[in-house]
């Protein structure tokens, strides 16, 4: 705002940006706390199968409810986390507690259920990333191809720090890897074929946009197309209406996860509504209808 201002140059600071500081100044204080102070958990948002219905794996996603602030989103606090490098101690959490989390779901329900992990940019240059998923992963007793972590196109593009060679010891553990947000990004045909990856996720901005759309529509076809010609797998993010589900069913998309199918969830009710659904649980969508 100061820089607009130009009678004010000698005004670096607005109040407004004053303000806007000393807010990130408090949420940074107090998501160094968070952790600490257990205010962080894990919701876990289903993934189902577009040929069964049945539920198939799980994302893992971060929640932050602050004592007096309420909820913070992720959009506000995984960036700081970032900046931070706070990120590095939360991330190791949530590998260690989805594992947990996971596993005990696996053997509750007696699903070969496969949990998913987001992996930022700044975990990924983490020094001992493979180690950190490996105790996980030891320590939970979660077989390793059950476990897939989340990375985003440009992650695959810039190979700092030994990040490509981590995602070959990752992958060599038995783990998967999968792209998020995929079409967002930069990535060309070239690092797909050079990294093995098992599972793309179209993002949802173009899923969302795939029934009115017809540009959309054609990116949500030929990711499927491109996928399946690579022999990976692809699941469609943010459904949510009955529409885009049918579109997916139709253009053989092979799972599909979004708040039609259900929102995140802490692990509890997750597993109570897996108990609750008929079917070797099969999901039935929002609007209580059988998928298949
Ligand atoms: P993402 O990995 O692409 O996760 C999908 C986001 O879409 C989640 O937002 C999820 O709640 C939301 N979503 C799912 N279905 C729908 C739908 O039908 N409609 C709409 N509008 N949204 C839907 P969330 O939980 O707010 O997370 C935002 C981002 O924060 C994630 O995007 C991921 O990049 C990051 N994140 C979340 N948890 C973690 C974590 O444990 N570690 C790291 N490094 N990043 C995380
Ligand atoms: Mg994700
Ligand atoms: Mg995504
Ligand atoms: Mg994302």
């Amino acid at each position: 705002a100061a820089k607009e201002n130009g009678r004010n140059q000698h005004q670096i600071f607005s109040e407004d940006m004053l303000k806007e500081t000393a807010d990130r100044l408090s949420m940074e204080h107090a998501l160094r706390h968070a952790l600490a102070n257990h205010e962080l958990s894990l919701h876990y948002q289903p993934q189902i199968s577009l040929t069964t219905g049945a539920v198939t794996g799980m994302e893992a996603l971060l929640r932050w409810t602050h004592p007096r602030l309420g909820e913070i989103s992720p959009a506000q606090f995984i960036p700081l986390a970032e900046e931070t490098g706070l990120i590095v101690p939360i991330g190791e959490w949530a590998f260690m507690t989805a594992c947990r989390e996971g596993k005990a779901l696996q053997d509750e329900l007696g699903m070969d259920l496969t949990v998913s992990v987001n992996l930022s940019p700044r975990q990924f240059q983490q020094r001992n990333l493979v180690q950190v998923i490996e105790n996980s992963l030891a320590a939970s007793g979660l077989a390793a191809r059950s476990l897939e972590i989340e990375i985003t196109e440009n992650m695959l593009m810039v190979n700092s720090g030994g990040n490509l060679d981590k995602l070959q010891k990752i992958r060599e553990l038995g783990a998967r890897i999968s792209i998020d947000d995929f079409g967002t990004g930069f990535c060309s045909f070239s690092y797909l074929l050079q990294y093995q990856v098992d599972r793309l996720k179209i993002d949802q901005s173009f899923v969302k946009q795939a029934g009115t759309d017809p540009n959309a529509a054609a990116v949500v076809r030929t990711i499927i197309a491109m996928s399946h010609g690579l022999n990976i797998r692809v699941v469609a993010e943010g459904v949510e209406t009955d529409e885009q589900l049918r579109f997916l069913v139709r253009r053989k998309c092979d799972e599909a996860q979004g708040n039609f199918i259900s929102r995140p969830a802490p692990a509890r009710d997750f597993g109570a509504m897996l108990r609750a659904t008929a079917n070797n649980g099969a999901m039935h969508t929002a609007n209580g209808r059988w998928l298949t």
